[in-house]
């Protein structure tokens, strides 16, 4: 829970994947510092993004007929959910597990996938001609350089043309305001673009654009994804640009020119505790965002086994509650240090917060 920040080095970015490219746009750092951490995160993961990672890998099993029945569905279930729990054991995150006490919609969703496997053979029979197709799950699709790549979750080839689909376990729509002041639901932009970039690497790959995209929501719908073969080339060529550019500045030791702090940006960002620009963001910000800076000034021992810990932030004294008590020598270490937390839980009634399962120091 407590943990120093090891030692790293800014690397030149040497690609960008479809999956990425919309985040770096708004703030490219965040792909500096994940490509220079091995795109390993500096925080926890939450609990329905854990289960995420679980229910994709449910899909691309089916989509690669492994799962083909109620039999190898289970089997494959539990062994994934065993698997994820274990690794989430191993990294300190066993208050997170059973993973379906965490989760939102765990037996929902579980069967929200099973429908995916019983509808697949109908829905798949409607929109292509089942003799001549070709499946290829888990796709590699990249520019000559390799500049520009990732994975595409289903390719479908057959006479008629090529379809790509990407499969999306959480939220798939945003609000957008047309014209005229009501409120419509689009298709999220990052999804679009990730799609479109997809089409224009198949295009570089095989000389030819797909016929349709579609984003495959766990609710087994199949939302197309209008395009037009230039949009895509312009995106594909405006990432090119932007990784251009982030080299640049990286050469020229320019952090500044391409990190951008802003409550959007940051709120999910993984490498938080490496962002100097974040830490100094933070110290006029404290009060928007789940994290908290300050000195640590004294720990408090509760009778219910957990601590507290006193935060003197500018110039007001802070209480974070909810710690673990094992850990009361580790925070004692700290009194007088500067220390950053993440993940905590705050009210809008008062500065004061609580540590959750995902709160990490970082000193
Ligand atoms: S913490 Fe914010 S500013 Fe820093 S890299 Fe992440 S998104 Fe960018």
């Amino acid at each position: 829970m407590i943990k120093k920040l090891s030692d790293h080095k800014i690397k030149m970015v040497n690609r960008i994947s479809p999956s990425q490219y919309y985040s770096a746009i708004s703030c490219p750092y965040k792909l500096v510092l994940a490509n220079s951490f091995g795109y390993q995160s500096l925080l926890p993961i939450n609990a329905n993004a854990h289960f995420g990672s679980v229910l994709h890998k449910m899909i691309e099993l089916i989509s690669k007929d492994v799962i083909i029945d109620e039999q190898s569905f289970l089997k494959n279930w539990s062994d994934l959910i065993k698997k994820k729990e274990d690794e989430l054991k191993e990294n300190g995150l066993v208050g997170i597990t059973p993973l379906k006490y965490f989760v939102n919609d765990f037996a929902f969703k579980k069967n929200q996938v099973k429908n995916i496997l019983l509808k697949k053979r109908d829905r798949l029979k409607n929109t292509i001609q089942p003799s001549s197709t070709n499946f290829f799950p888990e796709k590699r699709l990249e520019n000559s350089d390799k500049t520009v790549t990732g994975i595409v979750d289903l390719i479908i080839e057959n006479d008629s043309g090529t379809t790509i689909l990407d499969f999306k376990t959480g939220k798939v729509f945003s609000d957008a305001i047309d014209e005229s002041g009501i409120t419509e639901q689009t298709i999220k932009i990052e999804y679009e673009i990730q799609l479109k970039l997809y089409a224009h690497l198949y295009f570089l790959m095989t000389k030819k654009y797909p016929k349709s995209l579609f984003i495959v929501t766990l609710r087994n719908d199949f939302i197309k994804v209008e395009f037009e073969n230039s949009e895509c080339e312009k995106i594909y060529l405006e990432a090119l640009e932007l990784l251009s550019t982030i080299n640049f500045h990286i050469s020229n030791n320019d952090m500044a020119a391409i990190v951008n702090p802003t409550i959007e940006n940051c709120k999910y960002c993984s490498y938080r505790p490496a962002c100097s620009s974040y830490s100094k963001w933070l110290t006029v910000n404290f009060e928007a965002v789940n994290d908290l800076f300050g000195r640590v000034e004294k720990i408090n021992q509760f009778s219910n086994e957990t601590i507290g810990l006193e935060l003197k932030t500018q110039d007001k004294l802070i209480l974070i509650n909810g710690l673990p008590l094992e850990k009361k020598e580790n925070f004692e270490s700290l009194i007088g240090k500067i220390i950053i937390l993440y993940n905590l839980k705050k009210t809008k009634q008062s500065l004061n917060a609580t540590a959750s399962s995902f709160t990490v120091v970082y000193e």
